[in-house]
């Protein structure tokens, strides 16, 4: 069983019901030591439910799961000891001060009073919450306050952090330094994290796994599923030319698979999607220059993880993926 060990978070076919609704339904996938991995999926999709399962915080209705080689039901307090765990939404208590808070989530956690002490200070550190130990947590921005979720799931330097939906909520500029964070968390800590934000996880991870209806459905690298994204790069191109010409024209080109227009004053912006994953840059500019139209921008845009994620949710009969951009 410890020989899973290998594996710092490892779920056998777990299955979730509540009442009658399947919220997880067979899932089996192991995460290494040091790897940061992405959990996505629509909501409702059982990414919640699957990281209360794997933190020891729910039963599941059957199949198993270890971190680092503890079950977590039968060697639940093993388990929790290397578990730090950011849930959706941090039960915080306003009236307490930062520091009190962390104080107390230390004493849960069992850890010695010189412990505590050492790590409020670092945790606060590393989370910039240095300044603020002594306010009231319900005084606090909710940056702020989810910095202070980020610090009780660091306290105890766990090996392994499930942190769900950790940017839901935050500004731009509070996205940028957590993600410089989890830059600086991953060469101690494997890491699996919810979020909705895709493009987030694309620059974040180096593993993302989706789930649909309590079932996984991709399972790779970002760039490996970027790579599976059916017409890979689009070029998008901006001509002065009628819509309906500017589209026969480019549908002519050899390697063209679909043309999107869209007129705006006086111009016209086309979308081209290729066969494969050609670069049709010259091609299409030949094109356009052969009729004399004036060209004003022409770009590659390469698949993103949002397009292979839309292609995976697409219901059959809708427009392509590549074309509702
Ligand atoms: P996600 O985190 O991907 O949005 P959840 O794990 O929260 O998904 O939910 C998966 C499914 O399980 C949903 O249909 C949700 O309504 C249901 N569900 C989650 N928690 C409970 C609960 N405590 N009782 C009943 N149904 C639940």
């Amino acid at each position: 069983m410890a020989l899973k060990g290998f594996h710092m978070i490892h779920a056998d076919q777990l299955v979730k019901w509540f009442g009658p609704t399947r919220a997880v339904g067979g899932l089996t996938f192991s995460i290494p030591k040091g790897q940061v991995v992405g959990f996505l999926g629509p909501n409702g999709a059982g990414k919640s439910t699957t990281l209360r399962i794997l933190t020891g915080y729910l039963p599941p209705t059957s199949g198993s799961a270890s971190i680092a080689g503890h079950d977590v039901l039968k060697a639940s307090e093993a388990a929790r000891a290397t578990i730090g765990y950011l849930p959706e939404s941090t039960p915080l208590y306003p009236e307490m001060r930062v520091e009190e808070y962390l104080d107390y989530r230390g004493k849960l956690l069992d850890m010695t009073r010189p412990d505590r002490v050492r790590r409020i200070g670092e945790v606060c550190d590393r989370c910039g919450l240095s300044h603020i130990r002594r306010r009231l947590i319900g005084q606090l921005s909710k940056g702020n306050r989810q910095r202070v979720g980020l610090a009780q799931a660091l306290l105890h330097e766990p090996a392994v952090l499930f942190l769900d939906e950790p940017t839901a909520g935050l500004d731009p500029d509070q996205i940028t330094h957590f993600r410089e964070l989890i830059a600086e968390l991953r060469k101690k800590h494997t890491i699996l994290l919810s979020s909705h934000i895709l493009a987030e996880i694309e620059k974040t991870v180096d593993r993302v796994l989706i789930l649909k209806e309590g079932e996984l459905v991709a399972d790779g690298a970002p760039d490996e599923l970027c790579g599976r994204v059916v017409g890979g790069s689009r070029v998008l191109v901006d001509v002065q030319a009628q819509a309906d010409a500017l589209s026969a024209a480019l549908r002519q080109v050899t390697g063209v698979s679909e043309v999107q227009t869209t007129p705006h004053d006086g111009w016209c912006h086309a979308e081209v999607t290729p066969e494969g994953d050609k670069d049709l840059r010259q091609s299409l500019v030949k094109a356009v220059t052969d009729k004399g139209w004036p060209i004003r921008e022409v770009t590659r845009r390469k698949a993103n993880l949002e397009d292979y994620y839309l292609q995976l949710f697409r219901e059959p009969g809708d427009a392509p993926a590549a074309a509702t951009a």
